[in-house]
């Protein structure tokens, strides 16, 4: 937990990894995005104790590390909302809480439920709170993040996948250490600073190949590296943290622990928990998610995912809807709900404030325009994908699943009017 936040601005991209790679040594932090006020120079601040700002400033000095300043971050109110909100018929509750929105003061779980629950004009409330709130803290520039999705094998056997072992019918694929290492370059020479290493729990990858692949990222790119591999013993994910892996998404589904244990058969929930605190006592910026339409969930389970990820310090917030994949226990139920899941993201905006928010190819799969209307509800990332197109196809988490590249992310980003990363060579 940081108290008494400040946050360190560099003065380039390049200098805030040399900032963090210094800081993580010695200090508790967490990465978040530049909150809006500080114009645009890079666009990941790094959020450290107030009371080591003095030996950081000394630290960071010495080794020469441009630094723009550091500033005490506040949480602020968000004036102007009720007069934005003028127009609309809203109800009493909504009312109330959009009042607390304005106020900076901080919700409950039963306000959290009556958001995700809102229709009509009170829902438009909840989207118009959230995106003015992702504008205040962190700006127009959406983080576009590619991944590489480098083998669709795995042990695991969750109801809702598609890369389950049960799944006989999937064509099964592995990309080699030096084939990864060369798509990593790609996008070093694209403009990118962060790789997503993502696969289903495949044996195949032992510890030394997984170091192996992590240690070649950062020799020939330097970028920081997203692992979103599963589950490994704690040794494991200490010997990728020393090897370079900066972030780990380790996504819960659902903090309902009758849910999570109908949905991941070989999983035990307590583990699961277990293995997100290992991974921030090891200094990985974490990152969890849930699905939105899981059979049995109630919007008081979602209100309780999105107060888990406060409580677990979670910085990456993955949200999307359910989406039945072909061949798996779950094939005939429903797609989760749209206006849900969007309302899910504005909730989580409005609930976490100054996290990573991505807008997710599963929204888009449900809806064309779902990556587009995640940015407009309070998302601030966008993570789009670089497999191989050999490969891409068979990594059938969900069916039908929608193929978000370069080009579908910027015009996304552009028709939501908001601004692309100046680093990318677009
Ligand atoms: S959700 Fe992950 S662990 Fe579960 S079957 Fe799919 S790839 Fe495997």
């Amino acid at each position: 937990m940081i108290k008494d936040p400040y946050l360190v601005i560099c003065k380039s991209t390049n200098h805030m990894l040399r900032a963090a790679g210094l800081i993580e040594k010695q200090y508790a932090h967490q990465l978040v995005p530049v909150p809006a006020e500080y114009g645009y120079i890079c666009n990941t601040a790094i959020r450290i104790n107030g009371a080591d700002v003095a030996a950081i400033k000394d630290m960071l000095a010495a080794k020469r590390v441009a630094v723009e300043g550091y500033y005490r971050e506040n949480r602020r109110p968000l004036p102007g909302l009720l007069g934005r909100l003028a127009s609309l018929a809203l109800s009493e509750n909504i009312l109330s809480i959009m009042g607390k929105i304005e106020k900076g003061m901080d919700l409950q779980k039963g306000e959290l439920v009556t958001l995700l629950a809102a229709t009509g004009q009170d829902m438009e409330a909840v989207f118009i709170a959230a995106d003015m709130l992702r504008k205040e803290l962190i700006g127009d520039v959406v983080d576009i993040r590619a991944a590489v999705e480098f083998s669709n094998y795995c042990k695991k056997n969750c109801t809702y996948c598609g890369l389950r072992r049960d799944n006989k019918t999937l064509v099964r694929y592995r990309m080699t250490p030096g084939e990864i290492i060369g798509i990593a370059k790609e996008m070093k020479a694209m403009g990118h600073h962060t790789i997503i290493l993502q696969s289903g729990e495949d044996p195949w990858y032992t510890t030394d190949k997984m170091l192996e692949i992590i240690r070649g990222i950062k020799r020939e790119t330097n970028m920081r590296i997203t692992l979103s591999v599963g589950e490994w013993s704690r040794d494991e994910y200490k010997l990728f943290r020393e090897a370079g892996a900066n972030n780990y998404l380790l996504k819960i589904e659902t903090s309902n622990p009758e849910r999570f244990a109908e949905i991941h058969p070989d999983d035990d929930y307590k583990t699961r928990l277990e293995h997100s605190k290992w991974l921030k006592e090891l200094g990985y910026i974490t990152g969890s998610g849930n699905i939105i339409g899981l059979p049995k969930q109630t919007v008081e389970d979602i209100a309780d995912d999105i107060i888990l990820m406060k409580e677990s310090g979670t910085h990456m917030i993955g949200l999307g809807p359910f989406l039945p994949a072909e061949n798996t226990p779950l094939d005939r139920e429903k797609p989760g709900d749209y206006d849900l899941s969007l309302k899910t993201i504005a909730v989580a905006r409005i609930y976490l404030k100054n996290v990573f928010i991505p807008s997710t190819t599963a929204l888009a799969t449900l809806v064309p325009e779902g990556l587009q209307r995640g940015l407009e509800v309070g998302a601030n990332t966008i993570m789009y994908n670089l497999t191989p197109p050999q490969y891409r196809g068979n990594y059938v988490i969900y069916s039908d699943k929608a193929v978000i590249d370069l080009e579908k992310t910027v015009a996304a980003v552009r028709a939501a009017g908001r601004k692309v990363p100046s680093s990318l060579k677009i």
